[in-house]
């Protein structure tokens, strides 16, 4: 993985560089919560189960399908009365549906471990980008408190944290030009 707050901000990221939700600050919030949850199939670390398997580390819920889910559930648990109309649902759902996937497609950037389940449950097959520049991160903040902390540090934000700001300073400056 690369870590999760970078996982987070890509999210927020993608949410500020758009101009289309409502009840923009509780979206942005949602977005990066949802950026992070595809990293709880740690647990299954302790509960053995195995790395390659379909519900292993970067499995199921790297998968595009498990952030459909995700977006569907988090909309009518947490939106419920935000949005007026459907158009409004649907963007909420876009967005928090993009903010979950960005994580897998961020994983499959990194330079270690497993690739990415994409296509889960349908398929187990684990995929990578033919690009990874992204340092592999060890789950939770083992990495950032030890001695590879800054350097995995300098490599994210180069490659995750850079272009999202990139992103959202376009995005203004596009806003302000309109
Ligand atoms: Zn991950």
């Amino acid at each position: 993985m690369a870590s999760i707050l970078s996982h987070a901000f890509v999210s927020f990221a993608a949410g500020k560089s758009v101009t289309f939700l409502s009840n923009r600050r509780k979206a942005l919030v949602a977005g990066a919560i949802c950026a992070i949850v595809p990293d709880f199939d740690a647990i299954g670390y302790w509960l053995g189960v195995p790395y390659r398997s379909m519900f292993g580390h970067r499995g199921f819920t790297h998968s595009f399908f498990f952030a459909a889910l995700l977006a569907t559930a988090v909309l009518a648990l947490a939106f419920r009365k935000d949005a007026k109309g459907a158009k409004e649902y649907v963007f909420l759902w876009t967005y928090l549906f993009v903010a979950t996937a960005l994580h897998p497609i961020a994983d499959a950037m990194t330079n270690g471990g497993l690739g990415v389940a994409f296509f889960a449950p349908f398929s187990a097959h684990r995929y990578f980008f033919p690009f990874r520049p992204i340092e592999v991160c060890s789950i939770g903040f083992s990495d950032l408190v030890n001695g590879n902390g800054a350097a995995i540090f300098a490599n994210e934000f180069k490659w995750l944290w850079l272009p999202s700001l990139a992103v959202m300073g376009l995005s203004l400056l596009v806003r302000r030009r309109g």
